[in-house]
């Protein structure tokens, strides 16, 4: 089974989404398509022995869409490498290209519009005997100027339109295209066999009237409406841009000996890359020589640059200063720090929310019956109205409505009022350093009461330092130290680093470790010259039955220091202490968050003393300490069972069940592959007081989704029956299919408005 994201092309409108998600299920061998019309992507999952992208383009190509499929170089590559591999920018020019296009057709009609007003206008405030009626020789020249500047805009201007025309009656799809295709062409042909057989015609009908000004006019209005769309539409996908050029497209690599310039595509792992005061880093990667000051404030949020030597880490897209460095590549290509990111935003912005459920199934229905509406219209104009204003009248004033109702009635701003939203608020996000994995997650987040914390690397620094040490046998200090940082190279735990930095420091050299094992939220285990050495915290002494007095150790866990315990198995041989500086914003975002009525828990794997000495350093509700890993688990199933809703952050591996569990799982970008994997969130600047910004954006995103779609509704709730004519019989109103081809476009525009309007808010 194939999993792909295909771009789709063609698509006019969200009910075309619709359409194509229909047809590609209908295909033997597919067993789900999710497409998205606010990202013009499709995805597909499909059986490769029964049916291939190709065939799958052919299905849907007669319906109007074609699905790009990738070319079997790019098929290996990730979604930022096949951007990068498209000159990046090459999907935004082409849109720019069409868009430019959209321009000169909106130009061509406007002259045309502008003439048909003027005599629509002339029309109406004559009827209305404020002037006189238009003279002869003008009424004439309109008369045949009209249908020569109709024909045009229908058969050149509206032609996409006229297509959703031609494949409802070929394939019996319609869309939104179908209307409007349905509506002007029905006013044109009317108005046409009018002017033909005026004189035929002149006892039954006011020929006087036709309606080639309202075709124009539609058209245009709708024709402009799709151009500033498509124009604010681009706008949104900017934070995607603004990623992708972050990233390199060039490194300077050692080959042979030699500087040689290459694709980033080209690079392997280990390769030597060099560069060059003020260029961009462009794999992720380890740095060998030289040194240099990096602006890293893509991953840290820090404008500070930060000092890079020796065996110190780079990552892609962030900027080097004025040194110079060699380092080797040891991520390359989509597995990039930088690549994962942009993989994230796109795959989040192109995820459906929850919330669009309800837009999508109207849409699907929407089509059929507004055009069963439209017809009932026009038949009751026709059938009741004809009784009491003639046939003439009705007639007229029945395809007036018909085609208002068909025009009104577009789903098009219910299909973009949720992806837009979604794609804007995901791109602040990733701008302001949140990693949002899918709208599902963005949907849930505000609704968040409990947030339950990490201790280290989210409330402190998570570079503890060693503080003390203390021997309780015959073994000197530096013999503790060297056995311990030899056990602790082999752990990523923050603890460890502790340990192993401070050794390094001291110049003490570590010995190898035989046998070595983690022991999960207790510590670890291995053989150090022969003896079996057990390092951790206090549960792993009671665990192995050593007698040992924590009570001794009160006066610096009280502190908020955090001991680890060296044993061999039969005693404690020594223990030292290390430290984490709490994060100096922790305090003011936990308060942030108690505005927002959101409970603040605090839980562990660390020592009691030292967790609540933190926890009332930071002003948390609550500190749950010496949990193990399966406990953290435990206790958010707890919590929701109590009926909140549940955030936590982690960092580490044994927090990605409970990230996973937990209603909105909160990742930093600092911690462990799999965290960021199991989380729904994640801050890349591994910072506590993003998460307070994070829900907020969550609350702005979601509130425009919702003043989105109430007025997309309230736009066909009212439209509809208004150009029906439902109001006729009693106020004679009588809404113009030319309002309504306005109040369509404008209906559009302001939804695309209203979501573009969140990139400005402040977070
Ligand atoms: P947390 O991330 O909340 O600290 P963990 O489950 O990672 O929770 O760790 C729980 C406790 O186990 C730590 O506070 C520490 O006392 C001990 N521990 C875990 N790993 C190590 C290690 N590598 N070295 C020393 N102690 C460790
Ligand atoms: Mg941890």
């Amino acid at each position: 089974m194939d999993t792909t994201t295909y771009t789709i092309k063609g698509m006019h409108c969200a009910s075309c989404a619709g359409i194509i998600e229909k047809t590609l299920k209908n295909v033997d061998g597919v067993t789900s398509a999710e497409v998205n019309y606010g990202t013009e992507a499709a995805k597909i999952a499909f059986n490769p022995a029964k049916t291939n992208p190709e065939q799958l383009s052919k299905t849907i190509e007669p319906l109007g869409y074609t699905l790009v499929v990738p070319t079997a170089e790019a098929m290996h590559m990730s979604p930022s490498e096949h951007a990068a591999h498209l000159g990046l920018s090459q999907t935004k020019k082409e849109k720019l290209a069409e868009i430019a296009e959209m321009k000169n057709t909106v130009l061509s009609v406007i002259p045309l519009t502008i003439i048909s007003i003027f005599i629509m206008g002339w029309d109406i405030l004559a009827q209305l005997s404020v002037i006189a009626e238009m003279p002869n020789v003008w009424s004439e020249f309109f008369h045949h100027l009209l249908p020569l500047m109709a024909t045009y805009t229908l058969f050149v201007v509206g032609k996409p339109y006229l297509l959703g025309v031609y494949r409802f009656l070929r394939y019996g799809k319609a869309n939104m295209d179908t209307l409007i295709g349905i509506g002007t062409l029905a006013a044109y042909l009317y108005s046409f066999i009018v002017t033909a057989f005026e004189e035929t015609l002149a006892p039954f009908l006011n020929v006087e009237y036709t309606y080639y000004d309202v075709t124009i006019v539609v058209v245009a209005f709708i024709t402009l409406g799709k151009y500033l769309e498509a124009r604010s539409k681009v706008k949104t996908g900017d934070a995607i841009e603004k990623l992708l050029n972050l990233q390199a497209k060039t490194a300077l690599v050692i080959r042979d000996g030699k500087e040689k310039e290459i694709s980033v595509n080209e690079i392997v792992h280990g390769e030597l890359i060099v560069v060059k005061p003020a260029s961009r880093i462009a794999v992720d990667g380890i740095l060998i020589e030289g040194s240099s000051y990096v602006d890293e404030s893509l991953v840290t949020g820090e404008p500070m640059p930060v000092k890079k030597e020796t065996g110190d880490t780079v990552v892609s897209g962030t900027m080097n200063t004025n040194g110079s460095f060699t380092f080797k590549a040891t991520k390359v290509g989509s597995e990039t720090m930088l690549a994962r990111i942009i993989a994230m935003v796109q795959e989040a912005q192109g995820s459906r929310a929850p919330i669009q459920a309800l837009a999508d199934k109207i849409s699907a229905v929407f089509v059929p019956i507004v055009l069963v509406i439209a017809f009932l219209t026009l038949a009751i104009w026709l059938i009741v109205g004809s009784q009491y204003i003639g046939f003439s009248q009705a007639l007229s004033n029945g395809l007036a409505s018909f085609v208002g109702v068909l025009v009104i009635a577009c789903p098009c701003a219910l299909g973009l009022a949720t992806p837009t939203a979604i794609i804007v608020g995901v791109g602040k996000g990733a701008k302001e350093g949140i990693l949002v994995k899918d709208a599902a997650t963005l949907e849930k987040l505000y609704k968040v009461n409990t947030v339950v914390v990490d201790k280290t690397g989210t409330l402190t620094n998570g570079k503890p330092e060693l503080v003390s040490v203390r021997a309780m046998s015959d073994l000197g200090e530096k013999e503790i130290i060297t056995i311990l940082a030899s056990l602790e190279k082999k752990s990523e735990h923050p603890i460890a680093h502790a340990i192993t930095s401070h050794a390094e420091r001291q110049k003490l050299a570590v010995s190898s470790v035989e046998h070595f094992e983690a022991i999960k939220g207790q510590g670890l285990k291995g053989i150090v010259n022969g003896i079996e050495y057990y390092a951790g915290n206090t549960k792993l002494m009671t665990s192995m039955k050593l007698s040992f007095d924590t009570s001794s150790l009160d006066q610096e866990t009280l502190e908020g220091k955090t001991p680890v315990i060296l044993a061999t198995q039969e005693k404690v041989v020594g223990v030292v202490m290390v430290a984490d500086a709490v994060k100096p914003e922790a305090k003011e975002a936990i308060s942030r968050l108690h505005t927002l009525g959101i409970k603040v828990i605090m839980l562990t794997g660390d020592n009691t003393n030292t967790a609540e000495f933190i926890g009332k350093q930071v002003g948390v509700d609550d500190v749950v300490a010496e949990v193990l890993p399966e406990g953290k688990l435990a206790q958010i199933k707890e919590l929701q069972s109590q009926g909140n809703i549940v955030a936590m952050t982690g960092d580490g591996v044994n927090d990605a069940p409970a990230l996973a569990q937990a209603d909105v799982g909160i990742a930093m970008a600092t911690g462990t592959d799999v965290a960021i994997e199991s989380a729904g969130i994640t801050l890349l600047h591994g910072d506590i007081s993003k998460l307070v910004k994070a829900i907020t954006l969550s609350k702005m995103t979601m509130r425009g989704i919702k003043q989105n779609l109430f007025w997309a509704f309230a736009y066909n709730v009212i439209g509809i029956p208004l150009a029906a004519g439902v109001f006729f019989p009693a106020f004679g109103w009588l809404l113009s299919p030319v309002f309504a081809g306005l109040a369509m476009a404008f209906s559009s525009v302001s939804v695309v408005g209203n979501s573009l309007r969140l990139q400005t808010k402040r977070l």
